[in-house]
Order: C-alpha cells, then sequence, then structure tokens
C-alpha cells in the first residue's frame, strides 16, 4: 500500500508540472501586453514561438521516459538491490557507488534530450555554441560534479542524524545555512574556476561606477569583467562579498553591446538590493525553508515502514532524500511560491530605487535588451509567473517602472 502511495504521488507531482508547462505553452499564443510588443519584432516572435514549441515537445517526451524509468526503479526496489551489490563494503563506499551508479542511469537518459536539443534545434535556430567535445566534456564533469556533491550532502546528513538523533534537525539546519552564507562570500573564487576575471579597465564606465559607489555609501573593493560571452549570449551584473569587502561583477557582453546608461541603471537596481538590505531580509525565509526539509527529514528517518516497501532492510538516507522530494511535492510547491513571491517584491523595490534616481527608463530599455538576449518568455502565463518567477514579468516590471516615474 505505501509503495502504491509513493510512486503515485511520484506520478501526480509530474503531472502537475507538465499541466503547468501545457498553461504556459497554450498562453504563448494570446495576445502580448503592449508594453513588450517591441521586444522581438514579428518574425523574431514566430522564430521565438516555434523554438518554444520544438522545446516543449522534447522535453514532454523526456519527462515521460523519466516517468516510466522512474516507476520501474520504484516498483522493482531496484534501489536495494542496487545497495545489496555492495553490501560488503564500507557504508560510505556503499553510497558513493550507488550515487554514481544511479547518477550514470539517469545521464544515460538525459543524454539524447539534451544532444537533440543542442545540436537539432538550437543548431536550426542558429543559437547553438557548443561543439561536440565542449558537449560531451560538460556530460562528463556534470556527472562527476553531481555525483560528489549529492555524496558529500548524504555523508552530511548520515552523519548528523546517526551521531546527534532529531537534535540534527537543528545542527542541519545550522550548517547548510553557514554553508549558504560562506558561498556567497567566496562566490568569484568559485566561478573563477569556469570563467575568467580581470578588472574593469580604466575609463568613463569605471569613474561613473564608484561615484555611484560612492553616493550610495556602498564600499566596494574592486569592479571585474566576467568572460561570459564564451558560452552564452546572455548577461549578467551582481555583487558579492559583505561590508567592506563587496566585489562588483560585469559580465563582458554587458560591456560590449550595452549603452553606458543602461549599465548604470542596471547599477542602480542592483544597488536598490544592497540599500533595502535584501540578502539580509530573506535570511529568515531561508532559515525556515533548511528547516521544513530537515524536520521533513527527521519525520521520513523515523518510519522504517517506507523503506522496508521498497526492499530495504532499515533506513537508507540517500532513499530518504528522494522520499522527500516525492512525498512533500505539494509542500515545496507552497514553499517556493512564498519564497518566488519575496523574491519578486524585492525586485519590485530595487527596481523603484533606480527609476527614483532618473534610470526608469534607461533600466527598461536594458531589461528589454537582457530579456531577448536570454530568449526570455514575455508572456508567461500567470500561474507558471505565481508559481515559479523569482522576478515580475518584463510587462509587469515596465508598468511599475513607469508608474514611478511619474
Ligand atoms: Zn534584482
Amino acid at each position: 500500500m505505501i509503495k502504491v502511495l509513493i510512486i503515485l504521488s511520484y506520478i501526480l507531482m509530474k503531472a502537475f508540472g507538465a499541466v503547468i508547462e501545457y498553461l504556459n505553452h497554450a498562453h504563448l499564443k494570446g495576445e502580448l501586453p503592449s508594453n513588450v510588443k517591441d521586444v522581438y519584432n514579428e518574425e523574431e516572435y514566430k522564430k521565438w514561438m516555434s523554438y518554444e514549441a520544438e522545446n516543449g515537445k522534447i522535453s514532454l517526451i523526456q519527462n515521460i521516459v523519466q516517468v516510466i524509468v522512474m516507476v520501474l526503479l520504484l516498483a522493482l526496489d531496484v534501489y536495494a538491490g542496487l545497495f545489496g551489490l555492495f553490501e560488503d563494503a564500507n557504508v560510505y563506499i556503499q553510497y558513493l557507488a550507488v550515487i554514481m551508479l544511479i547518477g550514470i542511469i539517469s545521464t544515460v537518459i538525459a543524454i539524447p534530450f539534451s544532444y537533440y536539443d543542442t545540436f537539432v534545434i538550437e543548431e536550426k535556430y542558429g543559437m547553438n555554441k557548443s561543439t561536440k567535445k565542449t558537449f560531451w566534456l560538460d556530460v562528463i564533469k556534470g556527472y562527476l560534479i553531481e555525483s560528489v556533491i549529492s555524496f558529500l550532502l548524504i555523508s552530511l546528513l548520515m552523519i548528523l542524524f546517526e551521531r546527534f538523533g532529531n537534535l540534527a534537525i537543528i545542527l542541519g539546519t545550522a550548517v547548510i545555512l553557514v554553508i549558504m552564507l560562506i558561498v556567497m562570500l567566496i562566490i568569484v573564487p568559485l566561478m573563477r574556476i569556469f570563467n575568467k576575471f580581470t578588472p574593469l579597465e580604466d575609463g568613463e564606465l569605471k569613474d561613473k561606477l564608484l561615484k555611484l559607489c560612492e553616493k550610495y555609501d556602498v564600499k566596494v573593493q574592486k569592479i571585474l569583467v566576467r568572460d561570459a560571452s564564451r558560452r552564452t549570449t546572455k548577461s549578467n551584473a551582481f555583487f558579492s562579498g559583505y561590508g567592506k569587502h563587496k566585489v562588483i561583477s560585469l559580465d563582458d557582453n554587458l560591456v560590449k553591446n550595452f549603452a553606458e546608461d543602461e549599465i548604470l541603471a542596471v547599477f542602480a537596481h542592483e544597488f536598490g538590493h544592497a540599500k533595502h538590505k535584501h540578502t539580509l531580509k530573506t535570511l529568515p525565509f531561508s532559515v525556515c525553508s533548511t528547516l521544513i526539509v530537515f524536520i521533513a527529514l527527521g519525520i521520513v528517518l523515523n518510519i522504517p515502514a517506507l523503506y522496508t516497501a521498497f526492499g530495504f532492510n532499515g533506513v537508507n538516507y540517500l532513499f530518504a532524500e528522494m522520499l522527500i522530494s516525492i512525498i512533500t511535492w505539494p509542500v515545496s510547491i507552497v514553499i517556493n511560491a512564498i519564497g518566488n513571491g519575496l523574491s519578486r517584491k524585492n525586485e519590485y523595490q530595487a527596481d523603484a530605487f533606480a527609476a527614483k534616481e532618473g534610470y526608469g527608463e534607461n533600466l527598461i530599455d536594458a531589461l528589454k535588451k537582457l530579456n531577448k538576449e536570454a530568449l526570455g518568455d514575455i508572456n508567461p502565463h500567470p500561474l507558471k509567473v505565481f508559481l515559479d518567477y523569482s522576478h515580475p514579468t518584463l510587462s509587469q516590471r515596465i508598468t511599475a517602472i513607469r508608474k514611478e516615474n511619474i
């Protein structure tokens, strides 16, 4: 009975996602909001829609294959079977081996779809920047990184819960938060693994950025340019670090393709986040949502029947992690919707700050460009926005910015 319910819960989770995607695709055919009609011209928009339709079809087929495989894995007790293969090994070796095997299964299922997506669909629309060598290297790198992260996480859970029992709920939350804070602090050094950062050349742009920093009393250690154009046509800009050690990072695409006032407008938006202390203000939400995950883990780890139903002799940490995502999906949809709602509120505030500083129209121009570069959806379904969007839609942002300007 438990087994049937959990498999049903998994199918419902995937079906819910498919319904949202279907609604979003159906919505594309509707009338565009008038303030974003000029982002793509008619030709470009038609092309964009057929690109979206092809992508949608591929991801639907991929999802169906995933559901079939996953239902088979669960129904046939494959997880317990894999652990049984390494019964005599040290418990960490056992987990590592199974994580790597499961990783191979999911990678092999995903390869045909991402290959088709990159070399057939993206190639057709002239967007593919990848070579076959980069593609295969990314597959291998992705597989290895995912296996290592998953292994470290499972080991952490195992150590905490075996040593401290239910106290691990509090300790685990604290450890995850500390890791999150450290990652925020060292994001640039971490990104150096994939990208090159060089100091922004002296000149007008640098002078104006430094003047903005002075005006808003934000201490910045350095301004760096990231070589994002090696991978993508998209651009980004961000602040990292705390206090006096803040670093500004600009993508080379932004420096190359955007007018100076547009770049300054993007920064005025970032200063808005800093002024309103958004990083600090989202901390209580992060604490609560992490705590909820650990409470769920604590509960799931105390019900041995959940594991014996799938052929295990007792509790299994890797399986527990998976059970949580299957059992608590309605809860995580609610938590994500709340988090995204808070994030959208912060984005409106940062936009309003930039608009009040006189960068409204420049920010609108920059946002339109950014959206076009990223082949963004300018007409998403409201339910999709409510559940998934960390930023308001382009149209919503433009309307709000123009209201500030009046
Ligand atoms: Zn923002």
